[in-house]
């Protein structure tokens, strides 16, 4: 973590500041949350829809932070340490980022892309850490608050960073690539996610490029080459300075994934034909996409195959990402964590190579996708039919049109939900008899809860 005098931060910052408290302090690590405040952290009172970090600063300063940023026109400062003035402390926590990013000479893997960001961060941080002293974001930190947090509690002898890059808007990946600076940057796929803020997928693609905008020169660009969307807005990118490296299923990318092997529990693949296979103790083959990815920039960090292959052995996976559990008789694929439609496509290819006498489909809404969010669902509903499934169920009004889908193409029972309560009703009984069930939708579903519940059930 950050660990720099007060003196050097106030320098970093540009900020006025008020002189009281220890002065010679030096500040360890940030921190915005007063309950998370921890001894010579530097507070940062952020100001959100439903709290005002200011109001917080006497239990911040009872966790022991020796200093804290302070919003010019909020009255009432704190007496007893030093104070530093700012307009504005989420603009001036990004600016004390990038000034230190600025000061570190770790390489820096920036990931953005519509799925995958975790996984690719997960398998590109195992990867790396087998020969460089490694950091990576922590859990989905990713946003205009994660991102500066994240590259803050980088430490000085850090060598290499792996740091998710998410964004919801046109604009948002300019302020994050500043911030970052990435030395290589990974765009794992475009999908639709976030279509009701940006438009279209073309302009998706067009915000994800822009992560390339602050990229040391001599960067590299690794990205998936089987997406026309991408490779069009990559063309037209305005930085010569920059390489190139695909990745993907299809001939032509630099690396490419053949005999791809799933199964339940890992799956194995060559790249470009070779006879050396590579083993992922993840499941889905759109894995195997995130492994390729990952596996190019430790390629470009100048590992070898048995570094990088070890990495691909220890993967520290974060949670409610395509998580295989039983709950009594019934095998459950959790992937409550996020949807839309690619990501949907991806858990159903996942749930085929689950074998069991009787498989459920769980899905509910997937949000943000803007106007063509009835169609999305209805369609999606219809792309079922290309799956091993005895049961379909949703949940939430949009899932309703994802419902109709489904059982105009298939002959198996198609139920729809509408709430929690009568799902998870519905499902106890088959908690009883062997079964898998895939449960997935947006965040905002909370279909995690009713995995919750009948894991409390059984
Ligand atoms: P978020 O935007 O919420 O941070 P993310 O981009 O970090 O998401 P992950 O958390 O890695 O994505 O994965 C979320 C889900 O997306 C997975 O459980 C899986 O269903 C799907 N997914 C992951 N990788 C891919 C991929 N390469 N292609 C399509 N779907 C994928
Ligand atoms: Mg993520």
């Amino acid at each position: 973590m950050i660990t720099r005098s007060l003196e050097a931060i106030i320098r970093m910052l540009d900020a006025d500041y008020i002189e009281q408290g220890n002065m010679n302090v030096q500040i360890k690590g940030v921190c915005i949350d007063s309950r998370k405040a921890v001894a010579g952290n530097l507070y940062v009172p952020l100001i959100g829809a439903r709290a005002d970090g200011h109001a917080f600063v006497k239990e911040a300063i009872q966790g022991g932070v020796a200093a804290t940023l302070w919003k010019r026109d909020v009255p009432n400062p704190p007496a007893d340490i030093p104070v530093l003035i700012v307009d504005d402390t989420l603009d001036a926590l990004q600016r004390l980022a990038k000034a230190y990013r600025e000061q570190l000479s770790c390489r820096i893997i920036g990931i953005t892309g519509s799925n995958g960001k975790t996984s690719t961060k997960d398998i590109a941080a195992s990867i790396l850490s087998q020969t460089y002293r490694t950091y990576k974001t922590l859990g989905n930190q990713n946003n205009e608050i994660g991102v500066p947090l994240t590259l803050l509690a980088l430490a000085d002898d850090a060598q290499a960073a792996v740091v998710e890059m998410g964004i919801e808007t046109m604009d948002e990946m300019d302020l994050l690539s500043e911030m970052v600076q990435p030395d290589i940057a990974i765009i794992t796929n475009i999908g639709e996610a976030h279509l009701v803020n940006m438009g279209s997928k073309e302009n998706i693609a067009i915000a994800k490029c822009k992560i390339v905008k602050a990229m040391k020169p001599k960067g590299l660009l690794i990205y998936n080459g089987d997406q026309k969307v991408l490779r069009d807005a990559v063309a037209r990118l305005e930085r010569d300075d920059i390489e190139l490296a695909t990745f993907g299923i299809q001939p032509g990318n630099d690396l490419q994934i053949t005999a791809l092997a799933t199964s339940m529990d890992h799956i194995s693949f060559s790249i470009n034909q070779e006879a050396q296979r590579y083993e992922l103790d993840m499941i889905g083959a759109h894995n195997a996409c995130n492994a390729a990815a990952a596996m190019l920039a430790g390629f470009a960090l100048g590992m070898c195959d048995e570094a990088i292959q070890r990495g691909l052995n220890h993967v520290e996976k974060t949670g409610l990402r395509n998580e295989v559990m039983q709950i009594g008789e019934m095998l459950v694929l959790n992937d409550s964590y996020k949807s839309n439609p690619q990501s949907v496509e991806a858990a159903l290819d996942t749930f085929d190579t689950i074998q069991a006498p009787y498989k459920i489909v769980v899905l509910g809404d997937m949000l943000d996708l803007g106007e063509e969010e009835i169609m999305i669902h209805y369609h999606c509903g219809k792309e079922l039919a290309k799956h091993a499934v005895d049961e379909v169920l949703t949940y939430g009004e949009l899932s309703a049109f994802l419902c109709q889908g489904a059982s105009n193409v298939l002959s198996c029972p198609c139920f729809h939900f509408t709430t929690h309560a009568e799902l998870i009703e519905y499902l106890k009984p088959y908690l009883k008899k062997t079964c898998a069930m895939l449960i997935k939708g947006s965040r905002g579903m909370h279909l995690d809860e009713v995995v919750e519940a009948l894991k409390g059930s059984k």
